[in-house]
Formats: C-alpha cells, structure tokens, sequence
C-alpha cells in the first residue's frame, strides 16, 4: 500500500470521528475519549478510552475477518486509529441479545440476566431526531431502506456474528449479553460488518462474579468504566494466537 495520508474530516460522531484519506476507498476511523449516554443526560471525557477500544474493536474484527464474514476493517494504524473500507452505512442497528438487560428490562419488565434459550434480533431506525425507534420488517420495507432479501443476509450474518463473539467471550471468562452491529454496502453491493464492537456496544459480564465489564458502569454511575473495558482488553490480549 502507498502512504496514506489523512486528509478532510468526514463526519465527527460522539464516539469516533471519520476522515477521508488519500485513497479514496478508504477511510481513518478515530476512537475518541469521549463518553456519553443516550439520553445525552452525561458526558465525559476518559483518559485512555478511545486507545482500549481501538485495540478492542481491532482484536475482535480481525477475528471476525478470519471467519470469512466480510467486515469494513483493514488494519489498526496507532493506537486510536485504524485503516477501513469506505462503504455506504446502513441507517439500521441490529441488537443481538443472549440474555435480558438494558431496554428490554423496561419495555418487557423481565429481570436483568435472564438468559434467553435463544437469541433474539432487534432492529433500530438510525435516526437521532426519532431518537433511534425500534423497527420490524414491515417498516422496513415501508421506509425502503434495504431490500427483504438484505435484510435476511444481514440477519443471517448478525447471528453468526453474535455466535463468533460468544465463543470468543466464554474462552475469556465473559458473557455477552447483547451487542449492537452496524452493517454497510459496498459498490458492489456486498454486505459488510462495520462501525465498532466494544464495551461501549456491547454488555460484557464476568461469568464467575456477574461484574460488568461495558458502558453499563458509566450509564449507572457504578464507578471506574475504565477498569471493566482494561479487563476485557488484557482477556482479549491473553487468546491471541
Ligand atoms: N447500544 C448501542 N448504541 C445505541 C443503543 C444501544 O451500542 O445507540 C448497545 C448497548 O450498549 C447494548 C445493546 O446495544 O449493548 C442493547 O441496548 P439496549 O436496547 O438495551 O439499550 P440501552 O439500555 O443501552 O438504552
């Protein structure tokens, strides 16, 4: 590869900003420090984040690479930044839940860590005035976002997805109770995993203590985020082959 050079800024997200590079398909994706809940009720800024979730984030979609599910990740290039496809994003999230938590808790009113005897995928509207609405099949198509047979795929590779990162998880002594995935289209039309996969998208629990790992210590203001993200990056560190 020629060197590659960062140039204009692209978009500037809460959690990670995006530049153009020299070769046009190709993007530099930023990991920040920043941290913020959804509600937009706190933010802060945490010394070392973005570097622990570049790392993350890099660890696991070099994994995700090596199972031959197209991802946009090409190569970690500092310790906040890492190299990716340019793709078109999807404007949906899909959340992959294995066990009970978050907003399931408040819209079906099941306790927190029921597992569930198989997973389930939600679909969300990726609409900040909307505030992210949780959308079916139906709205969909209603909206023409993507076609019925993407869509299939895209659930199709979510759940393989999910299925890697358990196994991942539980070598290192970790639930995954749910994760968020984005998905993006190449010019050629091909699906591709995208955006980021760490504890701040993810809930991660110690399997023998029940100790959250992820964002939920910040959302719920159960003290340093940073030693459960630190955790998951030195477990995610002692696999590697
Ligand atoms: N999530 C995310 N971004 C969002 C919303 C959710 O990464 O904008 C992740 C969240 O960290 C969790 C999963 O998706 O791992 C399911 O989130 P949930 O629907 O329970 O929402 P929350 O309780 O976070 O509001």
């Amino acid at each position: 590869m020629a060197v590659l050079e960062k140039t204009q800024m692209l978009s500037d997200g809460k959690d990670k900003t995006i530049y153009n590079t020299t070769d046009p398909d190709i993007y530099l994706m930023e990991f920040k420090n920043s941290v913020t809940t959804n509600d937009g009720e706190k933010r802060d800024e945490i010394t070392g984040k973005g570097h622990v979730n570049n790392e993350i984030s890099s660890l696991l979609f070099e994994r995700i690479n090596g199972i031959d599910i197209k991802t946009h990740f090409i190569k970690k290039i500092s310790d906040t930044e890492q190299l990716i496809k340019k793709l078109y994003i999807i404007p949906i999230e899909v959340v992959v839940r294995n066990y009970i938590a978050g907003s399931l808790v408040r819209r079906l009113g099941l306790d927190e860590g029921t597992p569930l005897y198989e997973p389930i995928l939600e679909f969300y509207y990726k609409d900040d005035e909307l505030g992210d609405p949780m959308i079916n099949t139906d709205h969909i198509r209603i909206l023409d976002i993507i076609s019925q047979e993407t869509e299939g795929e895209i659930k199709e590779i979510a759940f393989m997805v999910n299925e890697t990162l358990n196994q991942i998880f539980s070598r290192i002594g970790i639930t995954l109770v749910d994760v968020k995935l984005e998905f993006g289209l190449d010019i050629k039309g091909n699906i591709i995993l995208a955006d980021e996969i760490t504890p701040d998208t993810c809930r991660l629990w110690d399997i023998e203590t029940g100790k959250k790992l992820d964002k939920d210590i910040y959302r719920r203001n159960m003290g340093d985020m940073m030693l459960g993200y630190r955790e998951v990056l030195s477990r995610l560190k002692s696999i590697r082959t």
